[in-house]
This record gives C-alpha cells, sequence and structure tokens, in this order.
C-alpha cells in the first residue's frame, strides 16, 4: 500500500490501496508491488498526456494536431483515444468508419500515416451514436488491452487524449503507460475552465508526473466580417494559471472558425497549411513549444 509520493513518506502507514492512491506511479511501495499491475511492455521512448479540467475546452484539438505535428518531426506517433465516453479522435480524423482489424492475437491500430496510427473505442463500437455504459473497473481493463494487445510496433511517442477531470483514465494510464514524459493541461480563459486547470495542474503533480504546460486555447477571436477582435472567453487565463502554478505556459490558440471545420471534416487544422493564417502560426508555434518542452 502507498499514501504519498516520495520514498520516504511511503513507507508510512497507508490507510488505503495501492489502485486508489494518485501517487502509486511513483511511490517506492507502489513501484515494487503493492498491488498494482506492473507496466505495459510496449516500446515507445516517450508518452505524453493531454488533460484538461473541462470538456469542450479543445483537448481532443490539441491531441491531434500535437500528434501531427511529431509525425512532421518524422517521429513514429501513436495517438489513444482514451476519452471513452465521448471519443472524438476518430471523427476529427475522419477515419470514424474505421473498425479494428485483428493480426494473430493483436489488434492492428488504424494507420492514418505510415508513420501514425490511432486507437480508440470508437472501432469497437456499432455505430457513431452508440453510448459507453461502463464502470471503472472495465475501463481499465481495456485500457490495459490497449497497451498491452495492440500491434502499436516500435514508437517515439504516444500522445493520450484523457477525458475531462481528474478520474479513473488518467489514474491507469499514469500507472500502467511506461515513459510517461508528463502532461499538458489545455484549458480556455474564463475563471469557470482556469479553476478546473489549476486543479488537473496539482493532479499531475499528486502523480509525481511532470507538467509539460498550460495550453490556453480559444483566446480571443478576430470577426470575420469586421476583423475587429472580439475576447469571447477572455485572454490571458491560462497564462495566469502557469504563472501562478509554477509551470511552463505554451502559448494561446484564437478561436477560428476554419478550426472548427477542421475538426468536422477530419483533416487536422496543423496539416492545412494553406490557410497560413495567425491561428495556424499560433497552432504551430504551440505544438513546436510543446515538443521543445518534451525534448527537453
Ligand atoms: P475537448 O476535447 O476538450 O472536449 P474538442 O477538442 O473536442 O474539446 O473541441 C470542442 C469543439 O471546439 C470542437 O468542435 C473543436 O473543433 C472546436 N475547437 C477547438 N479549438 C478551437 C478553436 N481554437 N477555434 C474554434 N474551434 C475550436
Amino acid at each position: 500500500m502507498a499514501k504519498n509520493n516520495t520514498d520516504q513518506q511511503a513507507s508510512e502507514e497507508c490507510s488505503h490501496e495501492c489502485t486508489d492512491c494518485p501517487s502509486a506511479s511513483t511511490c517506492a511501495e507502489a513501484k515494487s508491488g503493492g498491488g498494482l499491475p506492473p507496466k505495459a511492455n510496449i516500446d515507445v521512448k516517450h508518452v505524453v498526456l493531454v488533460l484538461s479540467g473541462k470538456g469542450g475546452v479543445g483537448k481532443s484539438t490539441v491531441s491531434v494536431n500535437l500528434a501531427f505535428a511529431l509525425a512532421n518531426h518524422g517521429y513514429h506517433v501513436g495517438l489513444l483515444d482514451l476519452d471513452m465516453h465521448g471519443p472524438n479522435i476518430p471523427k476529427m480524423l475522419g477515419i470514424e468508419d474505421q473498425k479494428f482489424a485483428m493480426m494473430g492475437n493483436k489488434i492492428e491500430p488504424v494507420h492514418v500515416t505510415g508513420t501514425l496510427s490511432v486507437v480508440s473505442i470508437a472501432f469497437v463500437l456499432p455505430d457513431t451514436s452508440t453510448p459507453l455504459i461502463w464502470r471503472g473497473p472495465m475501463k481499465m481493463v481495456a485500457i490495459q488491452q490497449f497497451l498491452e494487445d495492440v500491434n502499436w510496433g516500435a514508437l517515439d511517442y504516444i500522445v493520450v487524449d484523457l477525458p475531462p477531470g481528474t478520474g479513473d483514465e488518467a489514474l491507469t494510464i499514469a500507472q500502467l503507460a511506461p515513459n510517461v514524459k508528463g502532461a499538458v493541461i489545455v484549458t480556455t480563459p474564463q475563471d469557470v475552465a482556469t479553476l478546473d486547470a489549476r486543479k488537473s495542474v496539482k493532479f499531475v503533480e499528486k502523480l509525481g508526473l511532470p507538467v509539460l504546460g498550460v495550453i490556453e486555447n480559444m483566446s480571443g477571436m478576430v470577426c470575420p466580417h469586421c476583423g475587429t477582435e472580439i475576447d469571447l472567453f477572455g485572454k490571458g487565463g491560462g497564462r495566469k494559471v502557469a504563472e501562478e502554478l509554477n509551470v511552463p505556459f505554451l502559448g494561446a490558440i484564437p478561436i477560428d472558425i476554419e478550426m472548427r471545420k477542421a475538426g468536422d471534416e477530419g483533416r487536422p487544422f496543423i496539416i492545412r497549411r494553406k490557410d497560413s493564417s495567425a491561428s495556424w502560426a499560433s497552432v504551430d508555434a504551440v505544438m513546436e513549444a510543446l515538443i521543445k518542452e518534451v525534448e527537453g
């Protein structure tokens, strides 16, 4: 059993099981057994978690664009959609009609390009409107299978899109995935979102993982008709959270109708270079800042 995230503290008396403990991934006692399943045996150099306190702030959008940005750098990338109750990654990549294939006793991920493959629960659901009605333990088993039973091959990165909040999926992946490099927190600028982003930062720190940075999405917008800048959700909230909690600020991305279209049309914004707009430049800059943080 484990209690806290340092070796010294781990030797103290604990009142709960390691499986319930947010520090279990780093606690010495948990690492030495402690009731946790072992780390998954997959060949990946870095696992990057994408988290948010709230839904709808652009977490999946960031995950998809980060995966493509990494692939553009020449890396072999896996994109793991763990937002099991709202798996939007396949839609955002235009692969929502795909299903898993089996190769022997392994699941074949869906290959988007030669260097980018995707795993999502959506690939086993009968259609896009069927909800997944599962309790935590079933999701934990599925996550284990998504790591162990998938023919990922040798990867440089796995980008993990998590559901909003600080629940089962995030705890499980932090415990089971090897080489977790850290987590990036996506937020919008308004107080009701940044309040929850603060919780996400503290959650990641409690897990003993590095916070790779905060991304402020939907940060202002330029009216496509008159060119006036409108602060729909405000501006600067994400930067403030990063500064106050002393974690890197990776940059701001404005609201852009083209980003919404990119998601709906299944074509990630970052590969639509022809747009070459100010928004495209900010998405590119944020992704590069994140990659620098991951590689630094
Ligand atoms: P989450 O994963 O946090 O629930 P999504 O990435 O699914 O959020 O984004 C929610 C919606 O907002 C999607 O329709 C997406 O295309 C859109 N969206 C995300 N970021 C932007 C942006 N900067 N400008 C315009 N639309 C955006």
